[in-house]
């Protein structure tokens, strides 16, 4: 049971992880929170957006789209490894998903299989929605695979979560297969690695 840290904290722990980032307009205050709470946070969900271009990436994870407002995610990795800010407080990211997965999360535990949705994702999970296209050839480059690894392994350390804490949407939403590309293991590995 974590408070969510604050958007200075956030911003703080994401320089201190080496992160290049950028601030996008009113991050600080741009959510979903008349929507429901957010809060308390148990992790932090990895995502692709299924766009390409760094811009046009992150003005629609800012703005959202017709059906569903931003902002999508708190913070956005594009190609070139860079963070961009678009949103802090309740996001429109996760979804509903399986309560069995989040019980795994916070037990900190090997994910159940994702069977349900029945169970508010926006409310508990930090969210980075990450530049690719999604259908399996669009490649990852190392820089953006780098920063993935350090915007969760600063959330992590922020609350002293394990890379169990970090999962992938795909692992939470039954239908969804982002992110695509790289294993979910292999990411957990990484910043398990980072964070000894
Ligand atoms: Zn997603």
């Amino acid at each position: 049971m974590a408070p969510p840290m604050s958007a200075g904290s956030f911003l703080s722990r994401l320089k201190a992880e080496g992160l290049t980032v950028v601030e996008v307009g009113d991050w600080e205050h741009h959510n979903r929170n008349h929507k429901g709470p957010w809060g308390p946070v148990h992790g932090v969900m990895i995502h692709h957006t299924v766009t390409s271009g760094s811009r046009r990436t992150v003005e629609i994870c800012r703005d959202g789209y017709s059906g569903l407002p931003g902002p999508l995610c708190h913070g956005v990795i594009t190609k070139d490894g860079r963070v961009h800010l678009v949103g802090y407080g309740r996001s429109n990211h996760a979804g509903l998903g399986d309560d069995d997965v989040l019980r795994a999360v916070i037990a900190e535990k090997a994910l159940p299989p994702d069977n349900e949705a029945n169970t508010d994702g926006n409310r508990h999970f930090y969210g980075f929605e990450c530049e690719n296209l999604g259908d399996g050839e669009d490649p990852w480059p190392e820089a953006q695979l780098d920063a993935i690894e350090r915007a969760a392994a600063a959330v992590c350390r922020h609350h002293g979560w394990t890379a169990r804490s970090v999962i992938g949407h795909l692992e939470w939403q039954p239908g969804k297969i982002d992110p695509r590309g790289f294993t979910m293991a292999a990411m957990r590995d990484r910043i398990h690695e980072r964070l000894k």
